[in-house]
């Protein structure tokens, strides 16, 4: 059983060492960001809403997400572990999560660590539709001002492992695995 929350700004390789951790563990790889691109592809009333509030590079209301979350954390795969990724990202979905979770409890909450002007860099290379210089500060203004907060709330669990995410996908994956397997056995 693992249960992973990915934390890091945008452009800190989140996805791509999502992707890995899923495979490495054998768990489902569940993105509020990708849940949401799928909701605005399905052109819903919602969906119309979230594509303006990403757009801009604000955050969707803590009450929608958290109801895409429990939602996805009731379906069958997600019962034997999952990885949660770009969420939580505000004091009030920590807290729904823990809430949601209760009696169980996460096994690690993931920091990858990447200077601002690499993920500027690495965005400005990415080209997403919503990657405008406006939303791309915005996030970054965002994740400092209630993301952020949140590693401190982890560490005071107990749970949060920092990551050094300069390098190769492969030399960061190692470290990685390394620092959860070694915070899980603490
Ligand atoms: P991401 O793919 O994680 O970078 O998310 C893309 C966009 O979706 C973000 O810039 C937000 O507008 C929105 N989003 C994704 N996850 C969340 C979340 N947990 N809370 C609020 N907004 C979110």
């Amino acid at each position: 059983m693992t249960r992973l929350v990915i934390l890091g700004k945008q452009g800190a390789g989140k996805g791509t060492q999502c992707a890995l951790l899923a495979k490495h563990y054998h768990i489902p790889h569940i993105s509020t960001g990708d849940m949401l691109r799928t909701t605005v592809a399905e052109g819903t009333h919602l969906g119309l809403q979230a594509k303006a509030i990403m757009e801009a590079g604000e955050l969707v209301s803590d009450e929608i997400i958290l109801g895409i979350v429990h939602e996805r954390l009731t379906q069958a795969d997600a019962q034997l572990g999952f990885l949660l990724d770009g969420f939580p990202r505000t004091d009030a979905q920590a807290q729904g999560l823990m809430a949601m979770l209760a009696p169980n409890k996460i096994d690690v909450a993931l920091d990858i660590d990447v200077p601002d002007d690499v993920v500027t860099e690495r965005m400005l290379a990415r080209g997403r539709d919503d990657d405008t210089p406006e939303a791309m500060q915005r996030r970054l203004e965002l994740y400092q001002t209630e993301t952020a907060p949140l590693l401190e709330l982890f560490s005071k669990g107990g749970f949060l492992v920092s990551v050094d995410g300069l390098g190769t996908e492969l030399e960061v994956h190692g470290r990685v695995i390394d620092a959860i397997e070694r915070n899980r056995s603490l």
